[in-house]
Order: C-alpha cells, then structure tokens, then sequence
C-alpha cells in the first residue's frame, strides 16, 4: 500500500519579506502555475497538501509546514538563497525537498547540493515517481527531466482550490493565472522559451475553465502565462469567443510584436484585452519579433512608436520590454534612441531588464561562458536588475551604467511620469503607472544603479569584481543579501551565496566526452 504523505508546496513570488505597497497589492498575482498542478497532481495520488504562495508580506517561518514528509519549492533563481535555506531548514524537520521552476532549469548542478530532488521539465511521472521514491538523495540530490513538457495540465477548476485562497491575499487586483499554450517558435537567443518546441494546450479545457471563472467573478481578470499569447491567434479568439459574451473577461498578455497587427488588436479589445506586454529589446537586433525585419536604428523607433501608439487606441495598457547592453548596442545611440521612444509613445510604460545569462536557459549562455564574460553575481541579485551578470561587449561598466541611469531619469522624470498619466485613461492603468514608476521599479532601480556607478568609480576591489579581477565578493552585496534573506540567513547552507557561473559549459564539456 502506497504511504500518504503530508505534502507541502511551497511558491516562492517573493525572495525576501516585502511589505511595500505595490508587493502588497500585486504580489498575489504572481504566483506560478506549477506548483499549484503539482498540488492537484499530489492530491490525485493521494495525498495530503498543505500549499503556500509567498508573497512576502507572511511570516514564512511561521507558516511553514510542520510535519511535511515531502516539500516541493519552485523559485526563480533570484529566490534560489531563500529557497536553498528553506530547504535546509525543512530536511533538519525531517522532510525531503524538491526544486522545481526555473532556477531548477537553470541552475541544476548548484541545486543539487541543497535538494532531494531536483526537476527540469516536470510531468506528472516525475511526480508520481518522486513522491514514490520520497527519500533523502545526500549529499547530492537526484535531477529528473522529462523528455517534453506535458501534453496537459489540469486546468483553473481543477486548481480552484490553491488560486482561491492566494487571491485572498490581493487586496485590489485578482488576476487568475492561465495557461493555454507552453514553448515558442520564435528563436530569441537570450530567451528561455526558445528552445521548448510550441505546443498549444487543449482547448476544451480552456473554455471550461473560462466557463468557471464567469461563475466566480462578476468580471474575472484572467492573466495569460504563455511566453507568447495568440500564436494560434484566430484559433485562440475563436475559443475565447466561444464561450465567453463579448467583453465580460478582462485579461493580461504578452505577446509579440509581430502578432499584434491592428486587426488582431481590435478583436483583442473587442475580447477584454486590457493589458498587453510586447517585447522590443533592441533597435539594432531581434527584427523578426517585431517584424521589423531589416529596420534598424532611428526608422525602427519610428516604425514601433506608430504601432505601440496604434496599440494604445485599443488597449488601455502597454508595457514595452527592452533588454539593455546587448551585443549589438554600442555608444549612446540606442540608450538615447529609447529616450525617443518613450517621447513618441507616452502611454506606454517602459520595462527594462539588463542583459543577463541564467544558467543553462539559453543556448546563448554556453558562448558567454566561453568567452568568460559570466560574472558570479550571486542569485539574489539575477532578477534582470540588480546586477548585469555578463561583461558587456562595446561599454565599459562606468559608462553602461550612466547610460542606463540617464535612461531611467528620463523615462521616470516627472514630465515623463505626468505624461504617461495624461496618455492613458483608464483608471487602473493610469495608477499602475504612476506606482509603478515611483517606486522600487522606477525611482528605486535609478537610486540603486547610481549606488553602483558611485562603487564603480571609487573603490577600486568593487570594480575589481566587475573586471573579474578577483571573484572576492564586494561587502555591499554581502550586506543585502543577510538584510534581504532575513530570519532564514542562518539556515543559509555553508557556500551557498557562491555558485560556479560556468557550470553550463563544464556539463556541457562533461556531456561531450561521454
Ligand atoms: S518571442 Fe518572446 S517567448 Fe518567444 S523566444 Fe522570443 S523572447 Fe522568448
């Protein structure tokens, strides 16, 4: 007879306790989908599940299940600290760990100095045969890796039970996280989704679960977690209007460029379709996204803007994502070339992340490594943002970062700000907006990336670490770091903030000679 087992799930949204107002109101609706899938597919075996969506503002320590036999956290790898000292602390409670999400993918050979079980794609067998086997794997864990994704995954009904009470925690806006398709045929070299095949999931199953919703909320807020929504476009309106009276569902996306042509957009609106979130990334590379093909420089600004704007007309938020210090950026031009941009496109809100090299997610990474250009920023600090973990090609690092902070004052100014308010009129929009900008987002990464510029330029073993003159970690990140983590610091393993940032390279080497 199989044993129950008490089984706790642990979603990891927040990487430290934040009790800011935008982590208060927004947080909730960042949790994952695959922890709550694992939660059904536990429950379908049999067994006990205590769930747990960490938004930052809980007491974790307090919350943590007591008597778990087994544990399943999924972290981004800006949370893998928090979660490798959650795993140390639940296995001295006797329980077995498991990392999923997509530090796992990233990241699994450092992973597995602190977990049980360490997964990369998960399908329902990986469960079933972790929770079958649940035993200690020290001190290496055991990685397990399904060939493809799964073919299905149970649906918002089946989840019901695990949304419900995380969009409890959000005060204001409760967005239900769905599914309908996993991978992408786009080849984005940074991208963690370009090399998973595209697979569209069952429809059916989509229309019962949008079917559900309508008998939950008044207007449900559905928020898309496909890397890239409306591939199938007509397919996946077709489905949406099947069952679903015209503009009764608002819901979130990210899409590509390419797909948001003005007839594909008015039957967006026509659907709900509040917020979009196309990515851009660069004026001199990555056309095909955005099927500007050849168009570079100041004719690609111009050639977006119109779109962005056109967008605008329909859907009341947009938010356009650039990665900046990409290879084929150099000198001024594409940080003014941005500025432009956000002039031309005032309603829309401006994302930016620093180009960085997650483990093994992108094919791009084994190059980087290669060339030694991988710094080893510890995890917590690989969010994008708080540190730019690859030496970029054509900047030297004063120079980068005062181009990005002349980038941030600028699209976070108070002229830029007042504007974007008075492009955008919807009410939820226009606020998201403002919050967005004044805090942690906008005025909060200026502030930190002119901390950085400061260090750079005035002490001499910080620019060291950036040079990769020495892999002694500067005291200033140390110091976040046991400020972030907090009450878990001491549970953190001996050598955990620390990782081999070539370990890609080295499997893949491993691999070869095999
Ligand atoms: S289009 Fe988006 S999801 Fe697809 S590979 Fe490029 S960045 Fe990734």
């Amino acid at each position: 007879m199989i044993r129950k087992l008490q089984v706790g799930i642990i979603d990891l949204v927040s990487k430290k306790p934040n009790k800011k107002l935008f982590a208060r109101i927004m947080n909730a609706n960042f949790a994952s989908i695959m922890p709550q899938v694992i939660g059904v597919w536990c429950e379908e075996e049999g067994h006990n599940v205590t769930y747990i969506c960490y938004t930052g503002k809980e007491d974790l320590m307090k919350e943590l299940p007591q008597d778990a036999d087994i544990v399943f956290i999924g972290a981004f790898t800006e949370s893998a600290l928090t979660a490798y000292a959650l795993s140390n602390l639940l296995r001295s409670r006797g329980a077995v760990t498991v990392l999923g999400g997509p530090h796992a993918r990233c990241y699994p050979e450092d992973a597995l100095k602190y977990f049980d079980y360490v997964t990369g794609f998960t399908d329902k067998n990986i469960i079933k045969e972790i929770l079958y086997d649940c035993s200690p794997h020290r001190p290496a864990g055991l990685y397990l890796d399904a060939i493809h994704q799964p073919k299905s995954l149970p649906g918002v009904k089946e989840r019901w039970k695990f949304i419900e009470p995380t969009l409890r925690k959000a005060p204001l806006i409760k967005m239900v996280p769905m599914l309908g398709s996993l991978g992408c045929p786009y080849t984005c070299s940074f991208c963690i989704d370009s090399t998973v095949a595209y697979q569209p999931l069952n429809f059916d199953v989509m229309k019962e679960d949008l079917s559900f919703l309508l008998t939950k909320f008044k207007r449900p807020l559905v928020g898309w977690h496909d890397p890239n929504f409306g591939i199938r476009f007509n397919e996946y309106m077709d489905a949406i209007e099947e069952v679903v009276p015209e503009n009764h569902i608002d819901f979130i996306a990210e899409s590509s460029l390419s797909l948001l042509s003005e007839p594909h957009v008015k039957r967006l609106k026509r659907n709900g379709f509040g917020a979009m979130l196309p990515g851009i990334e660069s004026w001199f590379d990555l056309g095909n996204k955005s099927k500007t093909g050849s168009l570079t420089g100041m004719d690609k600004v111009k050639h977006i803007a119109e779109q962005v704007n056109m967008i605008l007309r329909y859907i009341p938020y947009v938010q356009t994502n650039f990665v900046l210090g990409l290879d084929s950026d150099k000198g001024e031009e594409p940080f003014e070339l941005t500025k432009k941009f956000v002039d031309l496109t005032p309603g829309a809100f401006p994302g930016y992340s620093l180009l960085s090299a997650f483990g093994q997610a992108a094919p791009l990474n084994l190059e980087y490594q290669q060339l030694n250009r991988v710094i080893p920023f510890p995890f917590h600090f690989l969010d994008n943002n708080h540190a730019m973990n690859i030496k970029p090609k054509n900047y030297s690092w004063p120079e980068f970062y005062s181009n990005t902070i002349s980038l941030g004052e600028h699209t976070f100014s108070w002229g830029a700000i007042l504007k974007r308010l008075a492009a955008t009129k919807a009410f939820i929009p226009r606020w998201m907006n403002v919050v967005r900008a004044i805090s942690e987002e906008g005025f909060g990464r200026v502030a930190h990336n002119k901390k950085i510029l400061m260090h750079l330029n005035s002490d001499i073993k910080f620019r060291d670490y950036f040079e990769q003159e020495t892999t002694e970690l500067p005291q200033f990140y140390m110091d976040i770091i046991k400020n972030e983590v907090g009450p878990l610091w001491h549970w953190l393993p001996e050598g955990a903030i620390f990782h081999d940032q070539n370990a890609y390279l080295k499997s893949s080497a491993k691999r070869i000679a095999v």
